[in-house]
């Protein structure tokens, strides 16, 4: 038996301006499409989400996008294996935001709510994560925390300005931190801006939110706001068992509806002898958005295939590679 868990499927999602592997044997993941011959480049996106703070190996990239739920419970000592797991991955830029577990960010919430979860270990101190988050040596390994903020950066020099936009919040489920009543849910919402890159720790009904129960509990207003938003790439996480990955094409004639789309339908059998290939077709001039469930902690069926330990990470939950063209 090779070294490499032989359970990896192999599915790649194809479309003129993206590449999307969703399962691939990390050895023989491909690189990133070459340059066109005016100049044009490829920036690959590393999608990750709802880590909890367990390590595991992502593959290299340009850009590493990781979707909330850095921790357990956001204590320090949680912070302390996720950051020292994140400093140490090669990507140049890191763009995170907190998820409902990233519980001491929160911090107007987590002044009222903390007992309910700290009774043991007592209140946390918000310093020393910030500075996890934010000081010297986050700078120095490119980390970008967002909390409904924007962010710009260029990967290759004359290349693309990426914009990119990150919001921790999920509707409300349990009172746990960053979560909104459905009802307030426009408010915080209106307020996304167009970019390029949308990272949200839930995700959008109907998209890679079904719950092992079949419920569908991803926002109904983020859905609306999608058709307006049209981002390249939107990653968000939560769900954990929805982890998946499809590219939309924007069809103006349909008034920019956004798709109906869970795991099921693109991973269908659990045959892992089968490799999955998708050629998205449509114009190359119309808008397509990469949608991922970024989630890579195994839950739900695609963590019990045949033969397979489910591990953080592993196969049917590694990095989502978004290769897009600039
Ligand atoms: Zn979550």
């Amino acid at each position: 038996m090779s070294k490499e868990n032989p359970y990896y499927r192999n599915i790649v999602l194809k479309s003129p301006r993206e590449v999307v592997y969703l399962e691939y044997t990390p050895s023989l993941l491909p690189p990133k499409p070459a340059a066109d011959p005016d100049g044009t480049r490829w920036t690959r996106f590393v999608c990750v989400s709802d880590t909890h703070s367990r390590a595991f190996s992502v593959p290299d990239g340009d850009v590493l996008l990781h979707s909330g739920d850095l921790t357990n419970t956001g204590t320090v000592s949680d912070f302390e294996k996720t950051m020292q797991w994140l400093y140490g991955l090669p990507h140049p830029v890191k763009i995170i935001i907190a998820g409902n577990h990233d519980l001491t960010l929160h911090t107007e919430w987590y002044e009222r709510e903390y007992e309910r979860f700290h009774w043991n270990v007592g209140k946390q101190d918000i310093k020393p994560i910030m500075e996890m988050l934010k000081g010297a040596r986050a700078q120095k390994a490119g980390i970008v925390y967002l909390e409904d903020e924007k962010y710009e950066f260029k990967v290759h020099e004359n290349g693309k300005l990426w914009s990119v936009f990150g919001s921790p919040w999920s509707p409300e489920f349990f009172n746990w931190a960053f979560n909104y009543e459905r009802e307030t849910a426009e408010e915080l919402v209106s307020k996304f801006p167009k970019t390029d890159i949308l990272l949200t720790h839930g995700p959008a009904h109907q998209i890679f939110d079904r719950t092992n129960h079949d419920d569908l509990p991803g926002c109904q207003t983020l859905r609306a706001r999608l058709s307006e938003l049209r981002p390249r790439l939107h990653v968000a996480g939560h769900i954990h068992e929805a982890h998946g990955a499809h590219v939309h094409v924007w069809d103006p004639a349909d008034d920019f509806a956004p798709p109906i789309i869970q795991n099921d339908d693109i991973v269908g059998s659990t045959n892992v002898d089968e490799p999955i290939s998708v050629e998205v077709g449509g114009d190359v001039g119309l808008e397509r958005t990469v949608f991922v469930n970024a989630a890579n902690w195994p839950m739900g069926a695609l963590a019990r295939r045949d033969g397979v330990r489910p591990v953080f990470g592993g196969p049917g939950f590694q990095a989502v590679v978004v290769d897009l063209k600039e």
